[in-house]
């Protein structure tokens, strides 16, 4: 597979055409925004690991029976991924208060949740991705009740799924962000799963292993996500 044209840059990512028209290629990049890209930076061989986490947690949800766009990695920051149409919504999931939540509600962060909080944001950098509901979602015309349902579902296994993984490797899920895209007539997951789009706790100690380092100038950001890669990678702890 060889990179065709440019289709799209993201804040972390660039999606390339290939010779196929259903399959295009998502490069992982090192730049990294927060605040609505408020605040931009770099952190060092992000990309690689971000790749490398998501092809793993793709392949995982896939064996556990989650349909992603991942086909397979193709280098160090490349993976093949099916051609989506995105749907402009992004799900959060939430099993610990933390960020958006915390703040919205003026709770505490580290507040464990009885059941995951699940909330549609409308995927809008200029509206700064507002929290909506399904009303919302139809008036805007974005998703029918049926593409809801199913994403719905769909998000609520992804959450089982890393919940139970992450536990076997000492870290807490806290939340995390999904995107899906139709493809032919399925609707599968997207994007990337990565300490980008997920915030992950060290079990114990709380330890903040994701993009809140470089959210919060908390420093040792590299070291964090080569953390998380190991954690990821790593065979689960005996139980
Ligand atoms: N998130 C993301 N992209 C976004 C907004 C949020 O990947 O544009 C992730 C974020 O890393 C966290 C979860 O979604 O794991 C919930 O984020 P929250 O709504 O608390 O917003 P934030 O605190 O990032 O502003």
């Amino acid at each position: 597979m060889t990179r065709g044209e440019k289709l799209y840059e993201g804040k972390a990512k660039i999606l390339y055409a290939t010779e196929d028209p259903q399959l295009v290629i998502q490069y992982f990049k090192d730049d990294a925004t927060a605040f609505n890209a408020q605040k931009r930076g770099t952190i060092v061989d992000k990309g690689v690991v971000n790749n490398q986490i998501s092809v793993h947690l793709f392949q995982w949800l896939e064996r556990e029976g989650v349909p992603t766009h991942f086909v397979k990695q193709l280098s160090d920051r490349e993976m093949l991924v099916k051609r989506l149409e995105i749907i402009p919504l992004e799900v959060t999931i939430r099993n610990i208060v933390a960020g958006g939540m915390a703040k919205m509600l003026g709770l505490e962060e580290g507040i464990v949740l009885k059941q995951p909080v699940f909330e549609w944001h409308y995927k809008s950098d200029a509206l700064g991705d507002p929290l909506i509901n399904d009303d919302h979602i139809f008036a805007l015309g974005a998703a029918t009740a049926q593409e809801l349902a199913h994403i719905r579902q769909q998000s609520y296994r992804v959450n089982d799924v890393l919940k139970r993984y992450f536990a076997q490797r000492s870290i807490d899920l806290v939340d995390f962000k999904l995107e899906f895209g139709r493809c032919q007539d399925k609707i599968l997951l997207g994007d990337e799963i990565s300490p980008d789009t997920c915030r992950f706790w060290e079990q114990g100690t709380k330890r903040k292993l994701d993009k809140d380092r470089f959210r919060r100038d908390l420093g040792d950001i590299e070291a964090a996500y080569q953390e998380m890669l190991n954690r990821v990678i790593g065979a689960p702890a005996a139980r």
